[in-house]
């Protein structure tokens, strides 16, 4: 792979810490990896990319994700209702989803997640309808050439058992573990620079059993992947636990194998002290979902809190049918809104809001060894933000992005390879992607 030196950014966030930040430097990639940092450096044949008036970030990572809600956005009747209702409204749409769906609206989901400068991102499919299946959305990050983390969701629990989801939604519980370990076996790459990793993730303690928590523990135990699921996410989910559990979310995790530096756990709006106590002393993660949890109105999720006691956390614009947007810059310049409307202007500075949504985030996807910083020996998943525009103009400080700063990146960089350049989705003719998904979108509400 040729090399590339990206030259002259004004600013470099390295992320080593959230403050950490370099001035007037050039970054050298080659092989999928930042191999130097320096003033000057020489060009030496590699491709030259001029980054001058520009910010350079580590790319941002999404720890939760729906991407086949892309193709049920806004849709009536789930716009203005709560988890449980919301949910009702979209189970029957989603039911008549199949393969074709779920690739297009992941390869629409995850271009928009690229030009808004995220790299990396996982995907939580938890449905399965008419042939569906994970191979879709793989097939899809493959396409675009994101760094994936697809995990094999579930629901197994339907209405005539009590549980939420219709029947037709739900899967037999030994077909749900046989289908983790296909995709697990076919597509988990271990590898440092692995550009898919699998994990196991039933939907929430409200649509499958107990018994399929833990052996879904237990099987992810024994094939050395990553745990995630919904949990605590509002007061309604917390009623059903303690109904149905007779324990509290954080409990209920814990006593089920639901804890550990191997799983992560999307939402924890609800967490108290002593669940966060318990996420910081078994470094379980937390993906934060700031837009979904106001969009469903589930409350404020205590981040602050989280962070001090030491939760990993990171963040995820969720799925599109709860959020509507998935732009990840967006997301964390909520974050860092949201925890200052619950603590005050103080709560979070722009700098710490960045570095969840950098390297919080790889933390929590089990990669902060090699990803989510801007260093020698880290891959070269980048985003350079052109600060010379109209959203960044009169800025005093061009590198506070989520304060003034632009939400769509100029240059994007995964393993070394540009999926965005001067604002250009390369991978694939996006418009023609965006005709079939309306296509599919129409087709979907005509059968209603
Ligand atoms: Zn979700």
């Amino acid at each position: 792979m040729a090399e590339i030196l990206i030259r002259g950014a004004d600013t470099v966030l390295t992320m080593e810490t959230p403050e950490a930040r370099l001035s007037q430097v050039d970054i050298r990639l080659r092989d999928g990896a930042i191999v130097e940092l320096g003033q000057g450096l020489d060009a030496d044949g590699a491709e030259v990319v001029d980054a001058r008036g520009c910010v350079v970030t580590p790319g941002l990572v999404n720890t939760h994700h729906h991407l086949y809600q892309t193709l049920t956005r806004a849709v009536p009747g789930a716009q203005d209702a709560l988890l449980f209702g919301w949910l009702r409204t979209l189970y029957p749409i989603w039911a008549r989803f199949g393969p074709d769906e779920m690739h297009v609206s992941a390869l629409t989901g995850l271009a928009e997640l690229a030009l808004s400068g995220c790299t990396m991102t996982s995907d939580h499919l938890y449905l399965y309808p008419n042939g569906a299946r994970l191979d879709d959305t793989v097939a899809a990050a493959d396409a675009v050439g994101l760094r994936f983390h697809p995990t094999r969701g579930a629901m197994s629990i339907g209405e005539s058992a009590g549980g939420l989801p219709p029947d037709a939604l739900v899967e037999d519980e030994d077909a749900i573990l046989e289908d983790c370990i296909r995709v697990v076996d076919a597509f988990h790459d271990p590898d440092p620079a692995a550009m898919v990793r699998v994990g196991i993730a039933p939907c929430s303690p409200f649509s499958v059993s107990r018994e399929l928590m833990r052996d879904a523990a237990l099987l992810a135990r024994d094939k050395g992947v990553m745990l995630h699921t919904h949990l605590a996410e509002n007061d309604e989910d917390v009623a059903y636990s303690l109904a149905q559990f007779g324990c509290r979310p954080g409990q209920y995790a814990e006593d089920l194998g639901w804890t550990g530096p191997d799983v992560w756990h999307a939402h924890c709006v609800k967490l108290d002290g002593a669940e966060i106590d318990l996420f910081a002393r078994t470094r379980t993660g937390v993906a934060h979902c700031p837009c979904s949890n106001c969009r469903l109105g589930s409350g404020i999720a205590p981040v602050r809190a989280m962070r001090d006691a030491g939760v990993p956390v990171g963040l995820g614009v969720d799925g599109s049918a709860s959020n509507d947007s998935g732009n990840l810059a967006a997301e964390a310049r909520m974050s860092l809104l949201l925890q200052r409307v619950s603590r005050g202007a103080d709560a979070m500075s722009p700098a710490e809001a960045l570095w969840i949504a950098t390297r919080g985030g790889a933390e929590v996807l089990g990669r902060g060894d090699v990803l989510g910083r801007v260093a020698p020996g880290f891959r070269a998943d980048l985003a350079i933000w052109d600060t010379r525009g109209v959203e960044t103009a009169g800025s005093w400080d061009p590198a506070a992005l989520l304060l003034a700063g632009p939400s769509r990146v100029r240059d994007l960089y995964v393993e070394g390879r540009a999926v965005v350049r001067d604002g250009e989705f390369l991978p694939f003719e996006l418009p023609l992607v965006l005709e079939q998904q309306r296509t599919l979108a129409r087709r979907l509400a005509s059968t209603l």
